[in-house]
């Protein structure tokens, strides 16, 4: 066993507010991610899916515990540097989508580029690729009003990938699409992952979703209650049954 852990959480507990209303969102974590795995983390509302993403995305801080991310300890990080290990390092998808409105996918996929001050010819380059590669060539000029929420879920992520992130956080990113759009934005996702060795953590309650994934962790009131690797991800594809390492049970990790 030498794989690179390229996250882990040793312990995380975080607390929000204080003194009597104080509540505890999650109660001792421990996580370790190896680079280039697909993990689905599911759990009941409430359970601290979204609290260990957002510390593990580095919008949040733990209260108490350890976050190594590639080594380093990002709980000792200021906000600036944290700010540019996510620059650097991560994407994120969401379950709204967040798109800017009244502006064009071509622009919104080139914002984190802006942010990291990249001039205007790189970005159109970045951006329509990225675009590209979530099947929406021809589609750049459209603004989110004139997208179905598939479409706009495909600019999300060529908005979270154009920057070339290690990692792919996602929160229930499937929530707002009926059944098929829901396959397709997995299928993308999987591709991510195998094509780009994107290590993707992504959110999601619905079983047939989490089935994509090579590692499924469940979150049980603030702590992590289950993580067991599935041998068969759907997104191998029918040919992967014959596959030597094909189970028919999950073996615990
Ligand atoms: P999940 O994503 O699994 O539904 P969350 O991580 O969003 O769970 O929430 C875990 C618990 O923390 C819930 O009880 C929720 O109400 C609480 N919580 C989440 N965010 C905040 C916040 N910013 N302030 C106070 N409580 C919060
Ligand atoms: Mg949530």
């Amino acid at each position: 066993m030498t794989a690179i852990m390229l996250i882990e959480l040793k312990g995380v507990t975080k607390t929000y507010g204080q003194g009597a209303t104080a509540l505890q969102a999650l109660k001792g974590v421990d996580l370790c991610i190896e680079a280039g795995d697909f993990v689905a983390i599911m759990g009941a509302s409430g359970s601290g899916k979204s609290t260990a993403m957002n510390t593990l995305g580095c919008l949040d801080t733990p209260t108490t515990g350890e976050y190594l991310f590639n080594g380093v300890h990002v709980e000792k990080l200021s906000r600036d540097q944290r700010a540019l290990l996510r620059r650097r390092y991560l994407g994120f998808v969401f379950q709204g989508f967040n798109l800017l409105a009244r502006t064009s996918a071509q622009e919104n996929v080139e914002l984190p580029l802006l942010y990291r001050g990249e001039p205007a010819r790189q970005r159109h380059a970045a951006a329509k690729k990225a675009l590209d590669s979530v099947g929406l060539a021809g589609w750049e000029h459209h603004t989110p009003a004139e997208l179905s929420g598939g479409q706009q879920q495909r600019v999300a992520i060529a908005r979270a990938i154009v920057t070339e992130p290690a990692v792919l956080l996602a929160d229930e990113p499937t929530g707002n699409l009926d059944t098929q759009r829901s396959h397709e934005i997995m299928d993308l996702l999987w591709k991510l992952n195998i094509d780009h060795g994107i290590t993707v953590l992504m959110v999601t309650h619905e079983p047939d979703m989490a089935a994509y994934a090579r590692r499924m962790v469940r979150f049980v009131d603030g702590v992590v209650a289950d993580d067991a690797r599935n041998p068969h991800p759907v997104g191998l594809g029918p040919d992967a049954g014959s596959a030597p390492q094909a189970a028919s049970q999950q073996e615990r990790v």
